[in-house]
């Protein structure tokens, strides 16, 4: 490893897109410090989930900058059978993040390098594109078999998307970082005379030299000169990501009435007042009697989907 220095404020949560000049095939590299760290303040989560969550986020931030969205989001969900319950990770097409999990508190028994079948015992991880407002989004589905979440990513890109990518994803309690490698199809389109036929392969090769320490270390250009120095690359301008929150109280009164009338009433009865925490940045939202009541009476307002 290289000690070509720290990651500028331009590298800190970052997503780096490059092309090499002869192959379709692209890639994208992420950083993500202060946008990880804001999940992290929120809640505190043993080290076998955290890393899962920041393998998502970094995933998640990766798949987002390969799709061509102009609103919307795109939503990695695992949904597990414990210790790890449910994570949830969302990228918006601003790159604007934000990220939560729950599990059981006992995690005796398992290892702080579990895989993720272990750590969701046979669940599985569902990848929804939503587009935006008036289009159709789209759902698919992966389940959790093998060791990793790139494992899990890469089945669900080669197998349902039908595009080859490999990921790369590593974190820990400073930050979450990854890389992405793919092939495009070529449309049954004639490849270009010029076209490096061995060049998905040897890049391939390459990005398995890609140490964990140096995902997390090193800065974005650094980790490209260091494992593509001998390729043509076109490495494109950085894109600033960051944690954001979209709860409001209009959010939470959509979850009073996803939660039902006989569940409000019965916490009201026992507490008088109701205290609501977004999952995602921990900001609390209270409810009067009067103002529970209200929320459940505005049928007019839109009901979210369980992740909020
Ligand atoms: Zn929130």
């Amino acid at each position: 490893m290289t000690n070509s220095g720290r990651a500028r404020d331009g590298e800190r949560d970052a997503l780096q897109r490059f092309v090499f000049e002869k192959a379709r095939v692209r890639g994208e590299l992420v950083r993500l410090d202060e946008t990880w760290r804001e999940v992290l303040r929120r809640r505190a989560y043993p080290p076998a989930v955290r890393e899962v969550l920041g393998d998502l986020m970094a995933a998640c931030a990766l798949m987002a900058a390969t799709l061509k969205f102009q609103g919307g989001e795109l939503v990695l969900q695992i949904q597990g059978g414990g210790p790890l319950r449910l994570l949830v990770v969302e990228c918006r097409a601003d790159l604007t993040m934000r990220a939560t999990a729950r599990f059981d508190e006992d995690l005796a028994g398992l290892e702080e390098q579990a895989t993720l079948r272990a750590l969701t015992r046979g669940g599985h991880c569902a990848i929804t594109i939503d587009p935006g407002p008036g289009l159709q989004a789209y759902q698919g589905v992966v389940p959790l078999h093998g060791a990793t979440a790139a494992d899990a990513l890469e089945e669900y890109m080669t197998r349902s998307e039908q595009i080859e990518t490999r990921f790369w994803l590593a974190a820990d309690g400073q930050r979450a970082a990854g890389l992405l490698l793919q092939r495009l199809p070529d449309h049954g389109g004639r490849a270009a005379p010029d076209d490096d036929d061995d060049l998905w392969n040897r890049v391939n090769v390459l990005g398995r030299t890609l140490t964990r320490e140096e995902l997390l270390e090193l800065p974005g250009r650094d980790i490209l000169r260091r494992l593509f120095h001998d390729e043509e690359l076109r490495v494109f301008e950085s894109l600033p990501v960051r944690f954001a929150c979209r709860c409001s109280r209009e959010t939470v009164a959509g979850i009073i009435r996803m939660v039902g009338r006989d569940e409000i009433e019965a916490v009201l009865a026992e507490r008088g007042t109701l205290e609501i925490a977004c999952d995602f940045c921990a900001q609390r939202y209270s409810f009067d009697r009067a103002q529970a009541l209200a929320a459940l009476a505005d049928r007019a307002a839109p009901t979210p989907t369980p992740a909020g």
